[in-house]
């Protein structure tokens, strides 16, 4: 038995998280209309955006009527009955997983990630599993081996951003009302701007990686997509926490931090650094950054003109460090243990031949750069090189947390641009992330949200945080929202 639905049917992919909790708690909705809706959605919608990989039908409608069994028996959690989308990274037992790589095409995985673990037992609902740039290499899904994503917004010509670009459309678009990426260098927080949403980075361990397909393992971390900051409190809270199967999982308390959404900004300092209005920044972006700024001055916060000098190392650093992790975590793909494999000639011959066909251009550029620095003779030189700047990336980020409580930058330097504009262009696509990856670098939390529009195109500020500083991160972002307008806005699909 279902309850009843005194929501408009149309209306129910335009709820929040926070509000859809109390419809269905107080059951005015169910968790089977609210799903289908979303799935509706998805048929009506996404052969024009294509954010899923893999639409997991059955197992969301299954999922939602045991969720609307739980909500009927009393004991709800924060996301039971919540359809939400998985970026196609993190393994699940009920749906293929293949990283947006033909190297993986008909993987299944015998177990769960960590966080799809506790979506479970939350009771939430899964749609399906997003695009992503091949491995979570590149900032606007092209590199996907299944064909790009759409950006929602404005004509469908633009580039959602990347390599989390199926699940920023997937919120924007209304086909799922939250979503999980993978962030390594800016892969959450700059779709989430490209496409007018909210997408948040946790520090560096607070979201176990187990079952997360790694990237660069000392740079990969979980986050939330929503459209709304409270939602991504939510989110957040909901797949944090210690978990003894990711040694580099942070065994600290995690904290209720939708408690930490005051609204008041009132005292707080917040860095503005100079390296970030970088060369090359739309005028147009800048400007709005600069608006949001003096609206949390007028809001009460104090700004610090602060500076962070070692920022212009951190994209040339980043594609050292990137590549050789990746080198390495990818020699597991070898025709043998995981999807893909094709026969020729000796065992050598068939790693050679899997490897060379399953795998994407970016991500043999990738492998290639990353082995040539890892080799003897150009370690020292190259990788030892860049973990010692890597160092002096994050002194200046702990220096500046002794004095500010937050920084407040833009997300990306430009609005999305087209499809097609930068594939033939590794250097201007790689130059995307100078303003995201810094924090990766310092493992750091951030998060990206709206901040205004050129044109149709979303506008995203970012605002990072010193080592488990979320609370701090998400309660500025939250008064911001609050006090302006621009998350009324959505996307005429
Ligand atoms: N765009 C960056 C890259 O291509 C970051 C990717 C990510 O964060 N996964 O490596």
């Amino acid at each position: 038995m279902v309850a009843l639905t005194n929501v408009p049917h149309t209306d129910l992919t335009d709820l929040t998280i926070a509000e859809a909790r109390t419809l269905l708690d107080r059951r005015e909705l169910s968790a089977a209309d609210l799903t289908q809706a979303h799935l509706d959605r998805v048929s009506a919608v996404d052969d024009r955006i294509h954010a899923y990989l893999h639409v997991m039908t059955e197992t969301a409608q299954a999922q939602a009527a045991e969720a609307d069994r739980r909500i009927g028996s009393g004991d709800a959690a924060w996301l039971t009955g919540i359809p939400l989308a998985l970026k196609d990274v993190l393994v699940t037992t009920d749906a293929p997983t293949t990283a947006g790589s033909k190297i993986l095409a008909g993987y299944r995985s015998p177990f769960d990630a960590a966080v799809v673990e506790r979506l479970r037992t939350q009771g939430a609902v899964f749609v399906g599993k997003t695009n992503t740039d091949e491995f979570a290499m590149g900032s606007s899904t092209e590199n996907s081996a299944y064909g790009p994503t759409h950006n929602p917004w404005g004509d469908l010509d633009r580039v959602p951003g990347g390599s989390s670009g199926g699940s920023a459309a997937a919120v924007a678009a209304r086909e799922a009302m939250g979503a999980l990426g993978s962030d390594t260098g800016g892969s959450i927080r700059q779709p989430a701007g490209f496409c007018g949403v909210v997408g948040m980075k946790p520090t560096y361990g607070r979201v176990s990686r187990y079952g997360l397909i790694a990237f660069a393992s000392s740079l990969d971390q979980i986050g939330p997509f929503t459209r709304t900051v409270e939602d991504a409190a939510i989110l957040l809270g909901a797949i944090a926490g210690h978990d003894p199967r990711d040694s580099t999982s942070l065994p600290d308390h995690v904290p209720n931090y939708r408690a930490a959404l005051t609204g008041d900004v009132r005292g707080l300092k917040l860095g503005v650094p100079a390296e970030y209005f970088v060369e090359g920044m739309d005028p147009d972006v800048e400007a709005a950054v600069r608006a949001a700024i003096a609206e949390l001055a007028h809001m009460g916060a104090e700004i610090v003109p602060i500076s962070l000098p070692y920022t212009k190392y951190g994209l040339s650093t980043y594609y050292i460090i990137a590549p050789a992790e990746c080198s390495a975590n990818l020699a597991r793909f070898d025709g043998v243990k995981y999807g893909l494999s094709l026969h020729a000639g000796d065992l050598r011959d068939s790693y050679e031949t899997t490897r060379a066909q399953g795998f994407g251009p970016e991500v043999k550029r990738r492998i290639m750069l990353g082995t040539y620095a890892l080799s003897s003779g150009y370690y020292d030189a190259y990788y030892v090189k860049a973990q010692q700047v890597r160092t002096l990336v994050k002194r200046d980020f702990d220096t500046a947390f002794a004095t500010v409580d937050a920084i407040v930058t833009a997300t990306s330097p430009t609005v999305a641009f087209k499809l097609g504009e930068k594939v033939d262009d590794p250097l201007a696509m790689y130059l995307n992330d100078v303003l995201t990856i810094p924090a990766n670098m310092a493992g750091i939390p951030g998060i990206a949200l709206p901040c205004g529009y050129k044109g149709e195109m979303p506008i995203s500020l970012q605002i990072l945080g010193p080592v488990l500083g979320e609370e701090i991160v998400l309660r500025i972002a939250d008064a911001y929202e609050r006090a302006t307008p621009w998350r009324e806005r959505r996307p005429m699909l």
